[in-house]
This record gives C-alpha cells, structure tokens and sequence, in this order.
C-alpha cells in the first residue's frame, strides 16, 4: 500500500417540522474531491502492464480530466464561499417536505448537467430509472433513519447527470450534483449500479452542510470514512440487514469482469480494511497514519473502528452505531480540521448520553476506537 493515494426506523417518520422548515444554516463548503475511484487506481491500472493499451485509455482519460475537475472546484469553492459572504441574498424559502430528484442525461457528452430525463421514475433507459430511484431511496433513509431532509437538511433538489462522457471511470460529487460514468466495462461497469456508490457520494454532500470536514490529512480520512459508513449502512438498510448478514463491502456492486478474474471483489471493505480483495486496500491501526495520506487510505482507520463497534453492538446498524455517528457528524459547530481522536472522543461520549441505560453501547464504541488505536 502506498502512499497516493437510527432508534428504530420505520418508513413512515420524518424531520420535525421545525428541521423541515429550518433556513440553510452555515455556509456550504465543498473544496473536496469527491471521487469513489482514488486517484491511486487509477493510476494503477492506467500502468497496468496486464491491460491492453486500449483498456488502459479509459483510465488515463478519466485522470486527465479529473486533474482539471479538481481544480475548477477549488476555485469555483473559493468563488462561492466569497459570493455568499460578500453578496446580500433573501432568507431561504420554507423547504420543501422532501426533496425532488432529478435525472439528466449527458448522452456520452460532458457538458454538465445534459438534458433532463422526463419522468425518470419510468424511464425506459435503465440507468436513469436506477440513478433517479436509489437517489430517491438514499433522501428516504437519511429522513426515516435520522430525520434529515436531504444533503441540505433544507430540501435541497438532488440532481444527478448519467451517461457522462464515454467509458468513464468514475462517479463523483462536485459540490452541487452527482455525476456518473458507464465505466469501461471492463475494470469497472455503469456507477449508478453501486447504491452504496451512491449513498457515498451523497453523504459528502452531507458532511458539507454539517461538520465541513476538509479533505487533507485526518479530517479528510473522517470525510471519505463517513462516505463509506453511510453507504454501506444505506445498503444494509434497503436489504433490512442486521451486521452479521452485511458484507461491509464498498464498490462490490461496480466491479467489472477484468477486476473480479484478478480477484477484485470491491473497492474496500469495512470489515477487513487490508484485505487482497479490495482493489485499494486501506490501513487499519492509526499508527499507520501520517499526514498527506489520500483521504480514501486513511479512511480504513475510522471504517475498521465503525464496524467493529456496530458488530459489537449487533442488530441493524443505522439503530445505534449509526445514530451515534450521525450525530457526532452533524451536531455540532463545523469542525473542518477535526483529528480522529477528537471525532472518536465524541462517539465515546454521545454512546453514553444516548442510550444512557445500555452501557454496553458505549464499552462498543470506546472498545472499537481502542483497537484501532484511538
Ligand atoms: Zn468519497
């Protein structure tokens, strides 16, 4: 490995109506780069001896154009924090209940957002009907699960754009939509396949409405591992499982038949962070951390302590464990440059103050950071 890189949750529940109605609180923030594919895959596979050059092209493409999608988003970042300090706006109307979804079609082109899916619920083009229905899905969990109106908690419109570009390998959040790629097909097949993808990219836009955790160093490894908690526990829930039916994996879901032959099965795995089945593989002791780590490396830390204390808690995920760390992401004042020491502090200590009468939630969660040595 190397250095590059809910209480019970019924369906029917929503936000308070004071969250519903609640304005946009602080000032969003996305200087992130909100890819699921790190940087270091790609650039693997765009080497790797074992493909033919025209199965390496997808890959050196989708880098290319990755460079100068970063940095357009630090500087539209930089551009729009500045338009919302500087220039006087209205107060945010009453939000709405839920938040719309909508589907827009690049057609292989890349110019963003494309043009607008007609009814993508029905969709006769399978892509837009799986993008607009697992995004539905994602709104539906964050507002049963723990009572969020979307990534806002404002219903803000989730608008996603298919089809982008020609084989590419990647789906990301840019800040204001999500974007997926077909895939090559052969390393990787169509995003929108991956509802933990999905529940992953959305949950950055999550994290940039509530803790704005950075994307350097340890707050970076905090963002991509709480894309990875939610996502895996998304995919849980829609498949009701409990931890012990869970495969805690990331990305299972978009792996192409050139990645399953070589004996990729995923992206990572909560569960065994290290694993030679992960196709980025991820360290699990914090004394493995150094700064400058990429953020999807870093992350195994905080995924490994999250599933060892939902396993240790049992049951469904989303119920404790998740309520925990939901809240530890988004109660509090932002916390852009936060330690993971900090953010497993705060789990130990709301595990006491929410579940009061089960000690063992909190002995879970303080046994869980112990072990990956925090
Ligand atoms: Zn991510």
């Amino acid at each position: 490995m190397k250095n590059a890189p809910g209480f019970a949750c019924g369906r029917v529940s929503s936000g308070s109506r004071r969250d519903r109605l609640a304005p946009r609180a602080r000032p969003p923030r996305c200087d992130c780069r909100c890819f699921i594919i790190p940087t270091d895959v790609l650039e693997r596979m765009a080497k790797d001896k074992k493909l033919t050059p025209e199965e390496r092209k997808p890959f050196v493409d989708t880098m290319k154009v990755e460079k100068e999608w970063r940095k357009a988003r630090v500087a539209l970042s930089k551009l729009s924090h500045l338009v919302r300090t500087v220039l006087p706006a209205a107060p945010a109307a009453a939000a709405p209940a839920a938040p719309a979804v909508t589907v827009f079609d690049c057609a292989h082109g890349t110019t963003l957002p494309g043009s607008p899916v007609p009814n993508p619920g029905t969709a006769p083009d399978a892509v837009a009907k799986r993008a607009f229905t697992e995004t539905q899905a994602v709104a539906d969990f964050y507002q049963t699960c723990f009572g969020r109106n979307s990534v806002d908690d404002a219903g803000m419109t989730l608008m996603s754009s298919i089809h982008y570009s020609i084989n590419y390998n990647n789906a990301f959040w840019n800040g204001t939509q999500m974007t997926y790629g077909d895939g090559d097909g052969n390393i990787f097949i169509d995003f929108t396949k991956g509802n933990d993808v999905i529940a992953h990219e959305l949950t950055h836009g999550v994290t940039q409405y509530s803790a704005r955790l950075s994307y350097t160093n340890q707050a970076g490894g905090l963002n991509e591992s709480v894309s990875d908690v939610f996502g895996s526990m998304f995919r849980q829930w829609q498949a009701d499982q409990d931890v012990t039916g869970a495969d805690w994996l990331i990305g299972s879901d978009i792996m192409g038949p050139g990645a399953t032959a070589r004996g990729f099965t995923c992206l990572r795995d909560l569960s065994n962070p290290a694993a030679k089945h992960c196709l980025a593989p991820q360290p699990t002791k914090f004394s493995q951390y150094r700064d400058g780590l990429d953020p999807h490396f870093s992350s195994g830390i905080p995924n490994f302590a999250f599933y060892k204390a939902a396993m240790a808690i049992g049951g469904k995920s989303w119920e404790k464990a998740g309520k925990i760390w939901y809240q530890a992401l988004t109660g509090f004042p932002p916390s852009p440059n936060m330690r993971m020491s900090a953010f497993a502090k705060r789990t130990r200590s709301l595990a006491a103050s929410m579940f009061p009468t089960e000690p063992a939630v909190r002995t879970a969660v303080d046994k869980a950071w112990t072990a990956v040595g925090l």
